[in-house]
């Protein structure tokens, strides 16, 4: 059984359209797909999925929240998309996703950059506007030189244009997602760059608040990584979840349906649904 959970598309900061991602995943062999765009769920609601019917669609999305003003992400699986508490929150957190570019805009204005916000807009078009949409107009027009130095200068975590206000709080998240009939993940715990105490303290509040399950596996990682996650999750009785966090071909340490498989002394997300 092979499950990718965590999947972006051009609906959000992915360059896939829906329609070419379940068909990758397909080729790929993968037997479950979430599609878990950035704040939003509209990848999912034109998707022919009789496409591939060895596949199957499970409805997700990734919500961004805080924690001690760390930025986190909560991927929301099998949820119900047409659920309205869920459908007020994804508005919700694209209201904040607009105020909070035109903030990042500011912010990069400051440092020297020129038609911030047009550029970003323009580029993101009918999809959700991301940081990475910032990047890449930095980087199409000449003002920086590579994705890579847009994120690590300017964009990246604890940069000016990391800016993490405006998203709703980790509990309402979590409320969500289950008023949606969903499991919460908490989505790649190591990429936070905390300490183990402290992804272990993330875990257990993210657990305390409702959350259903940790994602031992985000792409291409260590074994003993999920290892460590594995035990992590069994301590703080949360289910297991794995996935790509695949954005686009060509980017090595996230291939859509490489995934490794999860420990065996973990329980699926999958298992209850
Ligand atoms: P946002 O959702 O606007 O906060 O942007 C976060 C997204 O930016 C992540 O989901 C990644 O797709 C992308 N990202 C984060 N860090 C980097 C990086 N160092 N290089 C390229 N893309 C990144
Ligand atoms: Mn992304
Ligand atoms: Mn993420
Ligand atoms: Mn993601």
């Amino acid at each position: 059984m092979l499950a990718d959970l965590h999947t972006h598309t051009n609906a959000s900061d992915g360059q896939l359209s829906p329609t070419e991602l379940l068909t990758n995943a397909a080729a790929a062999g993968v037997d479950l797909l979430a599609i878990t765009d950035h704040d939003t769920i509209s990848g999912i609601a034109g998707l022919d999925k009789n496409i591939a019917p060895d596949c199957t669609v499970i409805p997700g999305i990734e919500l961004s929240t805080n924690w001690r003003k760390i930025g986190i992400h909560i991927v929301g699986l099998n949820i119900d998309p047409d659920n309205t508490t869920l459908l007020a929150g994804i508005m919700q957190q694209q209201a904040a996703r607009l105020q909070r570019s035109q903030l990042i805009a500011k912010k990069l204005e400051k440092l020297g950059f020129k038609d911030t916000l047009a550029g970003a807009v323009k580029l993101a078009g009918d999809s959700i506007i991301g940081r990475p949409h910032f990047a890449r107009h930095l980087v199409d027009s000449g003002q920086v030189k590579t994705m890579k130095d847009a994120f690590r200068k300017y964009l990246g975590s604890g940069k000016p244009g990391d800016v993490r206000d405006f998203w709703a709080p980790m509990e309402d998240i979590i409320e969500w997602i289950h008023q949606a009939g969903g499991s919460a993940v908490l989505a790649h715990p190591a990429k936070y760059r905390l300490t183990n105490l402290k992804t272990e303290e993330l875990t257990r509040a993210f657990r305390d608040q409702g959350g259903d399950a940790l994602e031992l596996i985000s792409g291409k990682q260590d074994p003993t990584l999920t290892t460590r996650l594995g035990k992590l999750a069994r301590r703080c009785g949360l289910l297991a979840s794995c996935g790509s966090d695949f954005h686009q071909p060509g980017q090595p340490w996230a291939v859509l349906g490489e995934v490794a498989a999860l420990p065996a002394d973990c329980t699926p997300v999958w298992d209850n649904w």
